[in-house]
C-alpha cells in the first residue's frame, strides 16, 4: 500500500502538551477527548493555572503534571507524577514521547524546546518565539528529527513544501488577516485601545497571538520563523493580508506553480496535524467553503504597521537582533496592556530598542540567547518608563 495506509495505524500517538491550559493547550486537548484512541497522554504544563491543570489532570490521567508558578497545593490529590518550579516544563519536555507539543506563550518556551530536542523528542510548534530567538541553534538542534510547525501558516507551507528539493523551490507565501485595525486610518490608531486591539476578526487565539497581529508584529515573527524552518531567504518570504482567512500560505515553485493550503480558520487543523503527522483526524471543522465566496490578497500596510518591516530587518542583520525584537515586543505588548504605551508606540519601542543594541557574540547556547533577551527587556522597560 502507500502513504493513504497510514491512516489505518492504531497505536496511539504519545504526547506531552506544555501549555496546557493555554489557548492552544485547550485546543489540543478538545482534540484528545474528540479521538481518545489516538492518543497516551505522557504530560501536561501550565505556567500558572494550577486548578485548571489539575481538572485537567483528572479527566486525561496523565503521567506526569508540571506548573512553574502558582499554587502547587490544587495538585496534591493529583495521581500523576508532579513537578513544580521554574523549569518544570523544561524537565517535563526530557520525558520519553512521541510529541512534545509546545504551547507555552513567549519566550519563555524556548527552553522546554531546547531541552525536549535534547532529549530527542519530536516538538510540534506552535510557540514561535522559540525559532525566532533560538535560530540557526535551535534548528541545528532539530537536525534529523524535524520540528512540524502549528503556527497555522507554517504547518500549511510545511504540507505544500513536502518532498521537494530546495532548487525547486521559488518562495513562500504566508498570509495574514490584518487583524482588526487593517481598514483603520492612522490618525485614528493613536487611540486605539486594548479592547479595540483583542477585537480580531477572524482567529481565536491567546492575548499575546492576537496583539501580535493587530500590529502585525504576529506576522513579523512569522517571517523570521519560516526562514529558519524551511530555510528561504527572508526575499523569497512573500507576506499578503488576506483578510478571510481561509488560505494560511504556500509555496512557490521553479515552473510558475503555487500551491496553497485553504481551511477554515481553526488552530485545531495544525494542532492535531503537528500531534499525529502525518496522520489526519475529523476535529469537526467542516469543509473549506467555496460557493459564493471571494478571496481578497492585498500588500500590508508596511507604512502604518511597522512591526513588520521592523522584523524583516532584524531577521537580515541576524545574531542577537532577532533576539532583542522579540524581547523588547513582549515588553511592548506588556506595556500596552497596562496601559502604559500607546498603541503605535508599540513600533517606535521596538525599532529604538534595536537601534541601542550593542554587540552580542553568536547566539550559540541558553547563556547568550538568555543574556541578549535580558538586555533588550531591560532596555525595553527603561524606555517604557522613560515615555510614562
Ligand atoms: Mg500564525
Amino acid at each position: 500500500m502507500n502513504e493513504l495506509s497510514r491512516t489505518s495505524q492504531t497505536t496511539p500517538r504519545r504526547v506531552t502538551i506544555l501549555g496546557s491550559t493555554g489557548s492552544i493547550g485547550t485546543q489540543a486537548l478538545d482534540v484528545v477527548r474528540a479521538h481518545p484512541d489516538r492518543f497516551e497522554l505522557v504530560g501536561l504544563s501550565a505556567s500558572n493555572n494550577a486548578k485548571m491543570l489539575e481538572k485537567q489532570a483528572h479527566e486525561f490521567s496523565p503521567k506526569y503534571v508540571a506548573l512553574e508558578n502558582g499554587d502547587a497545593d490544587f495538585l496534591r490529590n493529583c495521581d500523576a507524577e508532579t513537578l513544580v518550579g521554574p523549569g518544570s516544563a523544561s524537565e517535563l519536555a526530557k520525558a520519553p514521547t512521541d510529541t512534545v507539543l509546545n504551547g507555552v506563550v513567549g519566550f519563555a518556551g524556548l527552553a522546554a524546546t531546547v531541552s525536549a530536542l535534547e532529549a530527542e523528542n519530536r516538538v510540534a510548534l506552535a510557540n514561535k518565539e522559540s525559532i525566532v530567538a533560538g535560530g540557526e541553534w535551535v534548528m541545528s538542534l532539530a537536525e534529523g528529527n524535524p520540528t512540524i510547525p502549528v503556527d497555522s501558516e507554517h504547518s500549511a507551507i510545511f504540507q505544500c513544501i513536502e518532498g521537494r528539493t530546495e532548487s525547486e523551490i521559488s518562495g513562500v507565501l504566508l498570509t495574514a488577516s490584518g487583524g482588526p485595525f487593517f481598514e483603520t486610518e492612522k490618525a485614528k490608531l493613536a487611540d486605539a485601545g486594548v479592547e479595540d486591539a483583542l477585537a480580531h476578526p477572524t482567529w481565536s487565539m491567546g492575548v499575546k497571538n492576537t496583539l501580535d497581529s493587530a500590529t502585525m508584529m504576529n506576522k513579523g515573527l512569522e517571517v523570521i520563523e519560516a526562514h529558519h524552518l524551511f530555510g528561504i531567504p527572508f526575499d523569497k518570504i512573500k507576506v499578503v493580508v488576506h483578510r478571510q482567512s481561509v488560505v494560511h500560505g504556500g509555496v512557490m515553485f521553479e515552473d510558475g506553480a503555487t500551491i496553497l493550503h485553504a481551511s477554515t480558520p481553526s488552530m485545531k487543523l495544525p494542532i492535531s496535524y503537528g500531534m499525529l503527522y502525518p496522520e489526519r483526524v475529523d476535529v469537526s471543522v467542516g469543509a473549506t467553503p467555496f460557493d459564493g465566496v471571494s478571496w481578497t490578497f492585498d500588500e500590508p500596510r508596511n507604512d502604518v504597521f511597522r512591526c513588520l518591516p521592523l522584523a524583516y530587518e532584524a531577521g537580515r542583520l541576524g545574531g542577537a537582533y532577532p533576539v532583542v525584537l522579540n524581547a523588547a515586543n513582549e515588553v511592548a505588548i506588556e506595556a500596552f496592556l497596562e496601559g502604559g504605551i500607546k498603541f503605535l508606540a508599540v513600533a517606535d519601542l521596538i525599532e529604538t530598542t534595536l537601534e541601542a543594541a550593542p554587540e552580542f557574540g553568536a547566539m550559540e547556547s541558553m547563556e547568550s540567547i538568555s543574556e541578549a533577551d535580558s538586555w533588550a527587556r531591560n532596555e525595553a522597560k527603561r524606555k517604557v518608563k522613560e515615555v510614562r
